[in-house]
């Protein structure tokens, strides 16, 4: 059975496409569906645009794509043009890799105040994600605040930091990369509700930020220096990342200020209580925590009674993605995952649902860097071509690529390929070529499908 296995695959991602080569390789064919005319959601989407390092995975999903037993449909939105109900007449099993699209609130008075916003808007909006390219970011002002100390923190910061000479070298989106040409801001806040050496950045990342050209990385002495709680646990269990930040953090402190143009002030031990202003963001008020040793061991932030008032024009929520619910799936609302067990995906009684698997960080929730998916894929891909082989799973009547593509052109949907999304590929390369940067992004969706259907008329292929 697994021989023939055909598997739909919601999602293009990293943790998509390490599921598709686990289920090529176990002898499965693959239909990918992603609702962009672009794949590899958050290499493409999220990735710092100064990282390009990490971006060149995409050649490792290239090569999945190329399998012949591999399709992608671009530009389909599963729940809107192919729906849960299509799924058991044309496959034997759906896999969901749809990330975690949103992101999570801090619960305090202000936060919906203009100029406040999810940081996962910035990043999407500053690597051309086409849904984003309309969403104001109010570069005038003198001072923006990151809440938060993970990567992503890092990577706004730092993007936020960076002059346009820096930007200009990268595929940061046309549009952002203007509009951070005129930036005012002079001061960038990262706010830690604990301490350095519970910071979930990595070594690297904070390293990093000491490196940019033209902004200087400012940490009071009094912060940095680590309370009794977490030099005791860090004694206790030495850990080569953690240490690596709190060293980078302490080497900061003893440093102090460079006379570079613009300031990333992390602090450490504070937490947002109230974004302040009329309308606008003005100021952000922070309460000081200390930090106290919870149940479980780990040290958590407890408020004191002393507040501060940072002015800040701008702020970037930047703690945690969160997954979205999909039509007609299983979902847990407090976690932002579908339920499951080893990718297997649980009705409300937990009890497997036949047919439906999850991998990624809509399986295990927003952690981890992209290799992280890797593992997380195989055990989802391993348990659903286990289940096909034993029958467990939907009896299509049709499988296989024409049904699908059959169905597709009934409903009108205007789908496209790998090798046209290749295309696409090819036509950034060659921008960016011409103004000495990586690829310039297409981040548009119509003029995206005009450039496919141009190609179409002019070489008559279609798909
Ligand atoms: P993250 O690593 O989970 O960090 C979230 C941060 O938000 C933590 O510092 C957390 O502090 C803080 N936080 C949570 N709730 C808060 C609240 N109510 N008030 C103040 N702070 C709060 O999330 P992320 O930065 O979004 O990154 C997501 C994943 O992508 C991570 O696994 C990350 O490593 C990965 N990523 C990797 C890279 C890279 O490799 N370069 C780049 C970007 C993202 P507590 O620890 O106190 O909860």
């Amino acid at each position: 059975m697994s021989a023939s296995a055909h598997v739909a695959i919601i999602g293009s991602g990293p943790a998509a496409f390490y599921a598709a080569e686990q289920v090529l390789k176990l002898g499965g064919n693959v239909a990918m569906f992603e609702r962009l005319p672009t794949p590899f959601g958050l290499v493409r989407g999220g990735v710092a645009p100064d990282h390009p390092k990490i971006k060149s995975v995409t050649k490792v999903y290239e090569r999945i794509a190329s399998h012949a037993n591999f399709r992608w449909y671009g530009h389909v939105e599963f729940g809107r043009d192919v729906l849960q109900e299509d799924l058991p007449g044309l496959f034997h099993a759906v896999i969901f890799a749809t990330g975690a699209q949103t992101d999570r609130r801090m619960g305090i008075p202000g936060e919906d105040l203009a100029g406040s916003h999810p940081a996962t808007e910035f990043v999407a909006w500053y690597n051309g994600h086409p849904d984003y390219q309309h969403h104001h970011f109010d570069l005038s002002v003198r001072a923006a605040a990151v809440v938060g100390n993970g990567n992503v923190a890092m990577d706004v910061a730092r993007i936020l930091a960076r002059t346009p000479e820096e930007l200009a070298e990268t595929d940061i989106a046309d549009n952002a990369l203007e509009a951070l040409r005129h930036s005012q801001i002079e001061t960038i806040y990262v706010l830690g509700r604990r301490g350095p050496a519970q910071a979930a950045y990595t070594t690297p990342e904070i390293k990093e930020l000491g490196e940019l050209s033209d902004a200087d990385v400012i940490v009071l002495p009094e912060e940095s220096a680590l309370d009794p709680l977490s030099a005791a646990a860090l004694s206790a269990s030495p850990d080569r990342g953690t240490q690596g930040n709190v060293d980078t953090i302490a080497r900061y402190a003893a440093q102090g200020p460079q006379g570079k143009r613009r300031h990333v002030v992390m602090r450490f031990l504070v937490s947002p209580v109230r974004l302040i202003g009329e309308t606008h963001v003005e100021a952000i008020e922070l309460v000081r925590n200390e930090l106290v040793a919870a149940p479980d061991g780990s040290l958590r932030a407890r408020a004191t009674d002393k507040t501060e008032v940072l002015p800040v024009g701008l702020v970037f929520r930047s703690i945690g993605y969160k997954g979205v619910s999909l039509p007609g799936v299983p979902f847990d609302d407090g976690r932002g995952v579908i339920p499951n067990a080893s990718g297997r995906v649980l009705d409300a009684d937990g009890h497997p649902v036949t047919g439906e698997y999850a991998a990624g960080w809509i399986k295990r929730g927003p952690s981890g860097i992209i290799g992280t998916n890797k593992p997380d894929s195989i055990e989802t891909a391993n348990a659903l071509m286990e289940d096909v082989a034993a029958g467990r799973c939907w009896q299509p009547a049709q499988p296989g690529p024409a049904s699908v593509e059959a169905l597709l052109t009934s409903r009108g949907i205007d789908w496209m390929s790998f090798e046209e999304w290749q295309a696409l590929d090819a036509e950034e390369t060659a921008r960016g070529q011409a103004s000495g940067r990586p690829r310039v992004k297409y981040t548009d969706v119509d003029t995206m499908m005009h450039t496919v259907h141009d190609r179409r008329d002019s070489t008559g292929q279609q798909h």
